[in-house]
């Protein structure tokens, strides 16, 4: 391939917050107590972050049954329901909970709800991690909407009495819309507390995607499959008509991708670290064989910092 190429590289992007927590979390457990530490889930989802705390020695586990009693355990960022920690308590395990502070929100809101008997619809994706956490925070049964449809179609027992909350990584425009249906059909719907919960990551790197897309040919965004703030700005980019694909990593590049192409917008998810930029940056030039030029575009500095769960913090 031959001709000039640009990179512009969306701001903010890659790790938010609640994932450096939680990443730091498991570091600061191994350090502490020594491995093995085990997790359960993926702490993040994203293989890389994955893999090299497993090199480190951290255990993931999907289930709480599969950790020996009296381990030192981590709840992942995705947060849990009650019957998990209640499991975690009869195996008398030493548990750490990563879970993100902007999540653990969405879990007292929904408990407010529940002890004022309001019904409570949670906007979400069917087995995401968060939603099972969420679901399982409250003893009545959650009303799961999905999509348009699902707010068009949805039944509600006492519609005077009805509350939602969301996921954290949802796309902000499809839940408008979903809300916008909700409150149209049940006027006394009550909003989120905070007014919403799709968090400031989530919300910001959609924002800078969105700016992206009109300055670009195409749209890259590293993140795992299984990542939902990720796909989220797959998609963004692919409503917005670009050629827009979701990798893993540099080798999943298809050099065909970047044929006819001279502006690539390149964005990570919330759970991707930055090296995976980096090195989508150099394959890309290997690939192009002349020179790239590669750039930030204008964004916000994000400042967001939470603190570590107090049993790591020294
Ligand atoms: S994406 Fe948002 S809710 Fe999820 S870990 Fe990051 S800051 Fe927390």
């Amino acid at each position: 391939m031959s001709g000039s190429l640009s990179i512009i590289l969306a701001k903010p992007r890659g790790f938010c917050a609640g994932v450096t927590r939680a990443i730091e979390t498991v570091e600061k457990a191994l350090q502490k107590f020594g491995p093995p530490v085990y997790v359960r889930h993926e702490i993040v989802h994203n293989k890389f972050v994955v893999e090299s705390l497993r090199k480190k020695g951290a255990i993931f586990v999907d289930q709480v049954e599969q950790i020996p009693a009296g381990s030192i355990t981590i709840f992942s960022a995705h947060g849990v329901s009650d019957q998990v920690e209640e499991d975690a308590k009869a195996k008398n395990l030493d548990v750490i909970d990563a879970t993100c502070p902007l999540v653990s929100k969405v879990h007292r809101e929904a408990k407010k709800y529940e002890e004022q008997d309001f019904e409570i619809i949670l906007i979400g994706h069917k087995g995401h991690p968060e939603v099972e956490g969420t679901s399982g925070k409250v003893k009545k049964e959650v009303i799961l909407v999905t999509s348009e449809e699902d707010a068009k179609n949805v039944e509600i027992k006492n519609p005077n009495k009805i509350a939602y909350v969301t996921q954290t990584t949802l796309s902000v425009d499809d839940t408008k819309k979903i809300v916008d249906i909700l409150e149209k059909r049940f006027p006394a719907l009550q909003r989120g507390l905070a007014t919403k919960d799709i968090c400031y990551a989530t919300q910001n790197r959609q924002d800078a995607v969105r700016a992206l897309t009109k300055m670009v040919d195409i749209l890259l965004v590293i993140g795992a499959q299984n990542s939902s703030n990720s796909n989220r700005l797959r998609d963004l980019g692919e409503e917005s008509g670009l050629n827009s694909y979701l990798i893993n990593s540099s080798d999943d590049i298809d050099p065909n991708w970047l044929k006819n192409v001279k502006n690539i917008g390149l964005t990570a998810g919330a759970s991707a670290p930055e090296i995976l930029v980096q090195e989508v940056i150099f394959k890309i030039k290997q690939i192009s064989g002349s020179k790239v030029i590669v750039s930030d575009m204008d964004g916000i500095e994000e400042s967001t910092v939470f603190a570590l769960p107090r049993k790591v913090r020294k």
